[in-house]
């Protein structure tokens, strides 16, 4: 395999410069495991150990390499199957997720991803508020977003309500109708399915994923593409390879992490997506307006006088409502922070009925 099958290009090869300078060689993080990472490069796959420079000069999760990220370097001295990681390159996208621990830490989940499918499944099981969120991870993540609407064997009754509903939450994104199941559609990925690009499948359990990797690789499906770890228990078990190279030269990343990604930087995401809706509420008279009843909320002149759509803005509520009940979810200090406030809300809520009923 050559780096250029594994996705290498011009601009990677320029960020290179400096180290290979220093001697150090290109690999691509090809798989990553509990206490461990493969790299794979012009040599083949290695155990890959970051550096105790690396270490020391890593300030935060995000800084350690992820899968999909290309690294610099050298091999260990007397050991062929190990190599030191002394650098990661800037990565061109890169999905997150809040590292574990009480700090709120980015840990970067997968890196230079080009495109990514978020898939949905026409079977009445469609999930429109998560394909939302999905599409803000991507928004976030620098990759480029393509919607696919697999099973469309199934039925297609839900196929114009789809469009429409995915349409006004991004007039832009692509969206392709396909069946894994009898390949139909399946062809017109292909502009998407380039060779050295690589790709990712995001979407709710279920959705066809897997089947549409599966159709991918299946040109010359490559049966062993496995690894063996050794657990804690000393047991052996097998773990699916996680950059995976179909036989028309696309690379896939596929990861339980990637798969169960939630958004990271709900701000941040949101910003993004709605960039337009953020420029008008930035004009309301105060900074902390939550566009309900305040006066001067230019959300609401907007809407008032046809600027904003009400579906968009609708959309960009349900978003916010979505991503902040996620943080929440992720997030113990403002899970803290909800609950106190809940209790607090509460309380007043049963002062103000007790005075009623006090009054009465
Ligand atoms: P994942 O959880 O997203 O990876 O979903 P899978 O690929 O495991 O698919 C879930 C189920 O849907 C399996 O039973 C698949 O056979 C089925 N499936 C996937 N794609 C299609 C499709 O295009 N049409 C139909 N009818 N079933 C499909
Ligand atoms: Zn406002």
């Amino acid at each position: 395999m050559t780096l250029a099958d594994l996705g290498w290009n011009e601009s990677f090869a320029q960020a290179f410069a400096p180290f290979a300078a220093e001697g150090c060689a290109p690999a691509r993080v090809t798989l990553e495991l509990k206490g461990y990472r493969e790299v794979t490069g012009e040599n083949g796959a290695r155990l890959g150990e970051c550096s105790g420079r690396f270490i020391h000069s890593a300030k935060a999760p995000a800084d350690y390499p992820a899968i999909g990220d290309w690294v610099a370097i050298t091999p260990q001295p007397g050991d062929d199957a190990r190599v030191a990681i002394q650098a990661v390159l800037p990565r061109r996208t890169r999905f997150s997720r809040r590292a574990a621990g009480a700090e709120v830490l980015e840990q970067v989940v997968a890196a230079n991803i080009d495109t990514v499918f978020l898939v949905s499944s026409l079977d009445g099981n469609h999930h429109l508020h998560r394909l939302e969120r999905y599409l803000a991870s991507a928004w976030a993540s620098g990759a480029e977003p393509v919607a696919i609407l697999n099973k469309a064997d199934l039925s297609d009754d839900d196929l114009d309500s789809m469009r429409a509903a995915i349409a006004d939450v991004a007039p832009q994104l692509p969206v392709f109708v396909v069946s894994a199941r009898t390949r139909r559609g399946l062809k017109a990925l292909g502009p998407y399915l380039q060779p050295g690009r690589t790709i990712a499948f995001l979407g709710s359990s279920g959705v066809g994923k897997s089947t549409l990797i599966n159709r991918l690789m299946s040109a010359r499906i490559q049966p062993t593409q496995e690894v063996r770890e050794t657990d804690n228990k000393g047991r052996h078990t097998t773990t699916q390879r996680e950059l995976l190279v179909t036989p028309g030269g696309t690379i896939i990343i596929d990861t339980p992490g990637m798969r169960e990604i939630q958004p990271w930087a709900a701000a941040a995401d949101l910003a993004a997506a709605f960039a337009d809706v953020a420029a008008i509420a930035a004009r309301c008279k105060f900074n902390d307006c939550q566009h309900t009843v305040e006066p001067g909320c230019a959300v609401h002149a907007a809407l008032e006088a046809g600027e904003l759509d009400p579906l968009r803005w609708e959309s960009y509520v349900r978003l916010r409502r979505a991503t902040a009940h996620e943080i929440r979810r992720v997030d113990r200090p403002a899970q803290q922070q909800h609950r106190s406030q809940m209790k607090k809300l509460t309380k007043d809520l049963r002062r103000r009925i007790g005075e009623k009923h006090g009054d009465e």
